[in-house]
């Protein structure tokens, strides 16, 4: 008997995810079916009301909450390497990683544009359209 059946889907994940598209794809998380608060984790109900969640999709642009370097060792990843809370546009608050060790500062743009090997979403500085 196989462990690996390619057709089953991970599905204990709790982590939000990413859909490439090319409209620039989209964050996958939850929201709420009564009261639209917008759930970054796997939830049974609403934190705010208690009503059942839905999947959804989000903008994968926000601006960033708080961000610090980690010089600790976690698996998958060689510190040290920046990391933010990331405010999705009409979304929830996800945390991404971000590129090198220089976290991007509270209050800039960023976007996010998939996610690493450890299942964790990743972003960059939002670009900004100069016209
Ligand atoms: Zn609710």
């Amino acid at each position: 008997m196989s462990t690996t059946d390619q057709t089953t889907e991970p599905v204990d994940d709790p982590r939000p995810g990413f859909t490439d598209g090319p409209d620039g794809g989209s964050v996958t998380g939850w929201r709420c079916t009564a009261c639209r608060h917008p759930v970054a984790q796997l939830v049974l109900y609403c934190p705010v009301c208690r009503s059942p969640v839905a999947e959804s999709a989000f903008a994968p642009t926000g601006e960033v909450w708080a961000s610090t370097c980690l010089r600790v060792r976690v698996p998958g990843r060689t510190p040290p390497f920046a990391v933010a809370y990331l405010v999705l546009d009409d979304g929830p608050r996800v945390l991404v990683h971000t590129q090198g060790d220089h976290p991007q500062p509270p209050g800039s743009r960023a976007r996010v544009t998939g996610v690493a090997d450890t299942g964790d979403l990743v972003a960059e500085p939002e670009q900004e359209e100069l016209s």
